[in-house]
C-alpha cells in the first residue's frame, strides 16, 4: 500500500509545455547512461536529433559504480562534450548531478537541465544542499524517485527545490528496490508514480523504462504501459552502440532502435469524443455505485470485527485465531478464484481486511492505546 495520507499537496509547477517542446509526442529524453568519449556522444546526439520526439539529450557524467575501480564516468570534461551537442544538434542538454560542486560545473557549461538521481533522492541532506544551490535560478530540475518505494520521500524532493524558487519540475519515474524476485531490474510499482499524480496533478512525470527493465526487450511493454497510464514523457538510454556501453550495457539500445520503440507505440486519447462518452459514464457511475456500495460493506464487516473484539475481550480470548483466519482464506479464496478473481489480488485484499481487524480488536483490549 503506497497511498499518501494527504489528499492533496499541490506544487506550484509550470506546465511541461511551457519549459521544454511537447509537441511531438510523447516528448523524449535519451541519450547514454555515460558519457563515454567526444565521438560516442556526439554519433548518438546526432542520431537522436533526427527523431522529431527527441527533445532532450541526457548523458551521466560522474557515475560512482557499486564497487570503484571500473569507469567511474568522464567528470567535468564531458561537459564540453554536451557543450557541442547543443551547438551541433540543438538538442536540448540533461546531466546528473549529485552534489553542489556538479550543479556549479553544470551549469557554468550551459547544461540546459539537471536531474537528481535514485541514489541521492534517498538522502534529504544531500537533497537539501543540491537545492541550496539552485536557489532562485531559472534551471529546470527532474527528480528521479528514491532507490526505496516511499512516495513522500520523492514529493518531499519535488518540494526542497520548489522551496528554493524553482518552478520548472517534473519527476522521473525509474522504478524501486524490491524484495521480491521481479523481471524487472527495479520494480516499476506503477501504484506509486499515479499516487504522485494523484496528490500534486501538476507534477510531470516522465517515465524511465530503461532503469525499471534493466535490459532491451522489457522496455517496449514499459514504455507502452506509460503511455497508457498517462505519463508525460520518456527518459530512455541510447547509446551509438549498446553493445560496447562502459555502463548499464544490458539495458542500452541503438538510436535506430529506439525510433522503431516509438513507431510501434500506440497513443490512446484520454477522453472519447464523438459520442461515446455515454457509455464511459455510465460505466463509471456504475463503478462509483459499486465503491460506495463496497465502502458500506466494509464499514458493517469492521462494525462487526469490532463486536468480535468486545466478546473477546470479556472473555479473555486471544485476538489472533490462526485456525479461523487459514478457514477464512482457504474459503474466500476458492470463492474468489472461482468468480473470476486474481489469487494475488484476493489475498492482498483479504491481508488488508485481517491487518485492520487486528489492529481494531487490539485497541479495544487495550482501550484504544495503540
Ligand atoms: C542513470 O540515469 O543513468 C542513473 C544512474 O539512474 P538512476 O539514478 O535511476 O539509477
Ligand atoms: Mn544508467
Amino acid at each position: 500500500m503506497y497511498l499518501c495520507r494527504v489528499i492533496c499537496r499541490d506544487i506550484h509547477i509550470e506546465p511541461l509545455q511551457t519549459w521544454l517542446p511537447t509537441n511531438d509526442f510523447p516528448l523524449v529524453i535519451a541519450g547514454p547512461c555515460s558519457a563515454e568519449s567526444f565521438e560516442q556522444v556526439l554519433v548518438t546526439a546526432k542520431s537522436l536529433a533526427t527523431i522529431p520526439q527527441v527533445k532532450v539529450f541526457r548523458a551521466g557524467l560522474w557515475k560512482p559504480r557499486t564497487r570503484p575501480n571500473s569507469f567511474e564516468g568522464s567528470g567535468a570534461e564531458g561537459l564540453v562534450w554536451l557543450n557541442e551537442v547543443k551547438l551541433q544538434t540543438g538538442l536540448k542538454t540533461c546531466v546528473e548531478v549529485a552534489t553542489p560542486k556538479h550543479v556549479e560545473l553544470a551549469l557554468k557549461q550551459g547544461v540546459d537541465i539537471i536531474w537528481v538521481g535514485a541514489r541521492t533522492t534517498v538522502n534529504p541532506f544531500l537533497v537539501q544542499e543540491i537545492a541550496e544551490s539552485v536557489k532562485g535560478l531559472d534551471i529546470p530540475v527532474l527528480v528521479k524517485n528514491p532507490v526505496n518505494p516511499d512516495p513522500e520521500l520523492w514529493l518531499g524532493a519535488l518540494e526542497r527545490f520548489q522551496k528554493a524558487g524553482l518552478h520548472k519540475l517534473a519527476a522521473i519515474h525509474r522504478g524501486f528496490s524490491f524484495f521480491k524476485r521481479s523481471p524487472y531490474r527495479n520494480a516499476p510499482m506503477w501504484e506509486i508514480p499515479i499516487e504522485i499524480k494523484r496528490i500534486c496533478p501538476s507534477i510531470p512525470v516522465i517515465t524511465d523504462p530503461s532503469h525499471m527493465a534493466g535490459n532491451r526487450h522489457l522496455l517496449f511493454p514499459l514504455a507502452q504501459k506509460a503511455m497508457d497510464l498517462e505519463m508525460d514523457g520518456l527518459m530512455i538510454e541510447v547509446h551509438n552502440q549498446p553493445d560496447k556501453a562502459l555502463t548499464d550495457r544490458d539495458q542500452q539500445i541503438s538510436p535506430l532502435q529506439l525510433e522503431d520503440l516509438l513507431k510501434h507505440l500506440v497513443l490512446r486519447r484520454s477522453s472519447y469524443s464523438s459520442g461515446k462518452e455515454d457509455t464511459l459514464e455510465r460505466l463509471r457511475s456504475e463503478i462509483d455505485k459499486l465503491d460506495n456500495e463496497l465502502i458500506e460493506i466494509l464499514s458493517h464487516r469492521m462494525n462487526i470485527v469490532d463486536e468480535i473484539g468486545h466478546f473477546k475481550k470479556e472473555n479473555n480470548i486471544t485476538i489472533l485465531q490462526l485456525r479461523r483466519w487459514r478457514e477464512i482464506i482457504e474459503d474466500r479464496l476458492a470463492h474468489g478464484i472461482s468468480s473470476g478473481l486474481d489469487k494475488t489480488f484476493l489475498l492482498n485484499v483479504l491481508q488488508q481486511m485481517h491487518d485492520e481487524g487486528i489492529r481494531r480488536q487490539n485497541a479495544i483490549m487495550n482501550n484504544n492505546q495503540e
